[in-house]
């Protein structure tokens, strides 16, 4: 069988016809990022016995008649900045090397107690923070496309393993895209939830009034799947909400777009968008008007401010989650003279660059006398960022944009530009800025390389953005349509 043309909901299909079992498909993503490990790189630790033990389990229930849940027995790799229970968590930092997680982040046992399987974690940029995963202390992973090119971040390994069928879905986490980013470089699916919806419990925090918990996934219908198992209230995060979808899937999708009000952002197509990646986007948006939907012109007239305000917000929330890792409550310790030595060698030593320089820039944003000129100020202008799509969600249901204005990059090519590498969040940042739901799908080829298609919508109305998602998707091209080449 060939799994890069299957889905989550294919794949335990199967199970209960007998097809395959949960061992074969979970020996098959193991065999698969093994051989892929020297070229893609997608995993930092896989799990294979662990794996193994629970997918006989799964098979099991099904034997018996009586598998857990849509998931049960399914395959996933988890970012390695969430925790899995037993597993080292990393979050690719030199500092959490021998860091094994104690407990299960939340959104991991929801899925565990519905019988998924673990593989392995993933690669990512340190601490979640850059767009390519060549900031990881294990050495970068590489676009399954294209393997001198970057697979995006920093969910980066995630992306490759689901694009390269070492997993049949992954979890990763977005604070400024790196969920969408990198699913957009690798054709396929990555959503980010409304904040709130899944606990940030158990997930390594890099800025938690922008970070969530997202899937990773060959289909949309997949990534609502996991959604349904990983949402909900968490007493653990005080961020997360009691809501529940009330939906079951596909079921509740309509095919047919009629009605549906879609808005296009005039500041989202100026300069910097690449025209081929620009015309591939173009394209697709008329396709969503082939089925019915009715296209508006619309403004979102702060979005030139946003990379500025999550270039701020964002670091001065990391300069206070990274206290914590000083050699002596968490990470690991080179002791020195006295304890300050210990920790400036330990902080030194086990933090790369690209973390160092974003501790720096948000101490600086947030100490005195300059609090009010750049955090508060940020803080405003988010307001501000949050309002233009209020406004705009009075005239249309959803928005839609490109994900990323460019496709995946050479290896290299930006690591020494940051603020190069920052641009390229242009078109992601916002939907965390403003709290919203988003999803990027693949939409087409520039050059044999994946282009994304950003969707997104208001507060909680994560459903509107994966039925539209769905929409296309049917009528366009389902799981393999860009499998990437092997
Ligand atoms: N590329 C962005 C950054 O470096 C987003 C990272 C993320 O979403 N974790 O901050």
């Amino acid at each position: 069988m060939d799994i890069m043309r299957l889905n989550l909901t294919d794949i335990a299909d199967g199970f209960r016809r007998k097809e395959w079992s949960s061992r074969e498909i979970t020996e098959t993503c193991l065999d698969q990022a093994e051989r892929a490990a020297g070229e893609t790189h997608a995993y930092v630790e896989l799990s294979r016995d662990r794996a193994l033990t629970a997918a006989a389990e799964a098979d099991g229930r099904y034997a018996a008649g009586r598998p857990l849940s849509a998931v049960d027995g399914v395959p996933l790799g988890i970012k390695d900045c969430l925790l899995v229970a037993g597993a080292h968590a990393t979050a690719a930092s030199a500092i959490l090397k021998d860091y094994l997680a104690p407990y299960d982040a939340t959104a991991v046992s929801r899925l565990r107690q519905a019988g998924a399987v673990f593989l392995g974690k993933t690669n990512m940029d340190e601490f979640a923070m850059g767009s390519t995963t060549e900031t990881s202390c294990h050495g970068p992973s590489r676009n399954p496309w294209d393997t001198s090119r970057i697979p995006g971040g920093s969910s980066g390994g995630s992306a490759v393993a689901v694009a390269e069928g070492s997993a049949v879905a992954a979890l990763g986490s977005d604070t400024g895209g790196s969920v969408r980013q990198p699913a957009a470089m690798c054709g396929i699916v990555g959503f980010k939830p409304t904040y709130g919806r899944v606990s940030r419990y158990g997930l390594i925090a890099m800025a938690s009034s922008l970070d969530q918990v997202s899937p990773i996934t060959r289909s949309v219908t997949d990534a609502a799947i996991l959604l349904r198992v990983m949402e909900g209230h968490d007493p653990r995060d005080a961020t997360s909400v009691p809501l529940k979808l009330e939906w079951s899937l596909p079921e509740s999708f309509d095919e047919s777009l009629r009605g549906l009000r879609i808005g296009l952002p005039a500041e989202y197509f100026v300069s910097g968008l690449d025209p081929q990646v620009e015309r591939t986007v173009r394209e697709a948006i008329s396709r969503l008007e082939d089925l019915g939907a009715e296209i508006r012109e619309i403004s979102l007239p702060h979005t030139e401010y946003a990379l500025a305000v999550y270039y701020i917000i964002m670091p001065c929330e990391v300069s206070a989650n990274l206290a914590r890792f000083d050699g002596i409550r968490y990470g690991r310790r080179v002791s020195g003279a006295d304890l300050e030595d210990t920790y400036r060698r330990s902080r030194g030593q086990g933090f790369g660059k690209e973390v160092r320089r974003r501790i720096i820039l948000g101490t600086y944003a947030l100490s005195s006398g300059y609090y009010d000129a750049y955090y508060l100020r940020a803080m405003k202008v988010r307001r501000l960022i949050a309002n233009d799509f209020a406004r705009a969600f009075d005239d249309v249901d959803c928005i839609v944009t490109p994900t990323v204005p460019t496709t995946a990059w050479k290896l290299g090519e930006k690591l020494d530009d940051p603020l190069a590498m920052y641009l390229s969040d242009v078109y992601t940042v916002s939907a965390n800025v403003a709290g919203l739901p988003a999803i990027s799908i693949p939409c087409g080829l520039v050059d044999g390389l994946p282009v994304g298609l950003q969707i997104m919508g208001r507060h909680f109305d994560d459903k509107t953005v994966l039925g539209t998602a769905y929409a296309y998707e049917k009528a366009y091209g389902g799981p393999g349509r860009f499998a990437a080449p092997r």
